[in-house]
């Protein structure tokens, strides 16, 4: 979210019982200001933000780049899917229901499957890259909550 979104997100997390304390992970999906702008939140929390890693000031390597996959625990996984950003990724959760990937802005919302130029226009660094990632996501995930609009079942576009 954007730095003018922390009581929200406060809001939101509280209503779950939740305090920013309490959160280990923030899985950023890109640097990009509209959804980093509430970080600082979570000062106990590891913070990856798309390839890079960190702790307070100690940075983690891990080769994102060469497509290896980074396992927070046996539900969640986070996997590169480069395209809007080069460094974007992905998250995806193996929930008793089904796949559920977050993807950012790897898809801006579901409209943007009938009408590319929603997702290209909202910028793409590699629009190659971010084509291959998009149908790579379609296909694996059942669920799919994207960058800016309502999570959406991928059934109808396999
Ligand atoms: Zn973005």
């Amino acid at each position: 979210m954007t730095a003018w979104d922390g009581d929200k997100l406060i809001t939101a997390l509280v209503d779950h019982g939740i305090n920013c304390e309490d959160i280990n992970y923030v899985i950023s999906t890109h640097g990009h200001s509209d959804h980093i702008g509430c970080n600082y939140l979570f000062p106990k929390a590891t913070h990856i933000v798309g390839f890079c890693i960190s702790q307070k000031d100690r940075y983690f390597h891990h080769d994102f780049k060469s497509g290896k996959e980074y396992r927070i625990n046996d539900k969640i996984t986070i996997i590169p899917t480069p395209g809007h950003t080069l460094q974007d990724v992905t998250v995806i959760i193996n929930s008793g229901k089904g796949t559920i990937a977050i993807t950012g802005d790897l898809f801006e919302r579901e409209d943007d499957l009938s009408n590319c130029n929603i997702w290209k226009s909202a910028g793409s660094d590699s629009e190659e890259l971010q084509v291959m990632n998009r149908l790579k996501i379609l296909q694996l995930a059942d669920y799919i909550i994207p960058g800016h609009g309502a999570m959406f079942k991928t059934d109808k576009y396999k």
